[in-house]
């Protein structure tokens, strides 16, 4: 068990052409001893390389790696105290399920035989694959032989232990199942573990923390809900979260959000935290935005706050738990949606970006049908708001006071 940090870390990989790709971008992520840290991010983001360079598989260019400390940059691979399990399971063929697990305490330790027999038994029942001792690879199955291979990595009992996609190659429902029982044998065992995926929900579900990068570069490092609710950036508002977040390009005039197909007024505490920015994104996710029919959407805050907007149902993605609701805005001069396609900002330039939709999640009992109108509330309580050239977040939605009403401005 260790202490993991990344100080400073890049990586550049030079190209034979003379071109050189910057694969991690002064990355700093201190991994608490015993703490569950996940990287996720797109493809090519820079996650494989991070894990690497601590494994000891690829050099650092710039910065520091640390183990409890100790600065590891130059300390071979072998002598890390590290394991590394990867989405290939790389397990020897010929040889047996017991063999695969002792074959590296063997080679790199002088752990008498027995010993390390019952620690491949312990490890082995701790992985559920106790009976499987004398099978070879070929004789198991996917999910079995992902087992053996965490089963052989675990055994080791190292300071750290790292994971490359290592579910991918499962089906969805024995990922589910892997997913958890990874998260147990973690609490378990209480070893530093770095687990790298481009799957969000992965991060979500099993991170203490999450480290999300783009373009090798850190965006935040945080626990799942606070990049979920409390994104740094526009990149985090939209990679975290499923289906994604709303986004609207607004300007900000008089007071208000003004969009393409809306006007959006803002309270005074809001309007406090994104002066001197004009050009915006208003982010809401599906959850937060609420459908009202009929009476109920004049009847309560959201109609004299202007936070409630006409629309009509385009499509109904039925979940069985939730339907994902895709809406249509209607303009509020009374034309149709034709008519908002082609509207302008107050401005008088069209946003090309902006989203004519709004997707909403609602419970999997709601009937809502295709070309119905409804009435979609977005709460203020709820919104984000991130500044259109640099990304970043201005304001983030309000996470205790949610059933507190707004006092008027
Ligand atoms: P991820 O794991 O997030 O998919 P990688 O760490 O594998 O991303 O790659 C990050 C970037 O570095 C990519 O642009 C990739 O093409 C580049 N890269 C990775 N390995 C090498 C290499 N050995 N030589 C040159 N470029 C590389």
């Amino acid at each position: 068990m260790a202490r993991t940090e990344l100080d400073h870390v890049t990586k550049v990989y030079a190209e034979s052409a003379g071109s050189d790709v910057v694969a991690v971008d002064d990355v700093s992520i201190d991994v608490a001893d015993g703490e569950f840290l996940v990287l996720v991010g797109p493809s090519g983001c820079g996650k494989s390389t991070t894990l690497r360079m601590v494994a000891g598989l690829e050099t650092v260019t710039e910065g520091e790696i640390r183990l409890d400390g100790r600065v590891i940059n130059d300390v071979p691979a072998k002598d890390r105290d590290i394991a590394m399990v990867f989405q290939s399971y790389a397990l020897y063929p010929h040889m047996t399920v017991r063999e695969n697990m002792s074959f590296g305490l063997e080679e790199s330790t002088d752990m008498p035989d027995d010993e390390i027999r019952e620690r491949v038994e312990r490890t082995a029942e701790t992985m559920d694959i106790g009976d499987l001792l004398d099978r070879t690879p070929g004789e198991l199955s996917g999910g079995q032989q992902q087992r053996v291979a965490l089963g052989r990595a675990i055994v080791r009992d190292p300071a750290v232990f790292l994971l490359d996609e290592p579910l991918s190659n499962l089906d969805a429902k024995l990922r589910g199942e892997m997913r958890t029982e990874l998260q147990r044998l973690q609490d378990e065992l209480d070893v530093t573990t770095i687990y790298v995926t481009h799957d969000q929900t992965e991060a979500m579900t099993m991170g203490d923390r999450i480290a999300i990068l783009d373009g090798g570069r850190l965006q935040q490092v945080g626990t799942p809900l606070e990049c979920y609710h409390e994104p740094r950036n526009l990149f985090v508002a939209g990679f975290v979260g499923e289906p994604p977040m709303n986004f609207f390009e607004v300007n900000l005039t008089d007071g208000a959000l003004v969009g393409a197909n809306f006007e959006y007024p803002l309270s005074e505490a809001t309007l406090a935290d994104v002066r001197g920015h004009d050009e915006l994104v208003l982010g809401i996710r599906p959850e937060d935005v609420e459908l009202v029919v009929g009476d109920e959407s004049r009847s309560s805050g959201g109609a004299e706050t202007g936070h409630d907007f006409r629309t009509t149902v385009d499509v109904v993605e039925p979940l069985g738990n939730e339907n994902q609701v895709h809406l249509r805005f209607v303009r509020g001069d009374g034309a149709d949606e034709q008519g908002g396609r082609g509207g302008a900002t107050a401005e008088g330039e069209r946003t090309e970006a902006n989203a004519e939709e709004l997707v909403a999640t609602v419970s999997g009992m709601r009937q809502v049908e295709p070309r119905q109108d409804v009435v979609a509330r977005i709460p203020e309580d709820a919104i984000q708001l991130f500044d259109r050239e640099t990304g970043e977040a201005l304001h983030n939605r309000e996470l205790e006071s949610a059933e507190v009403a707004e006092p008027n401005p």
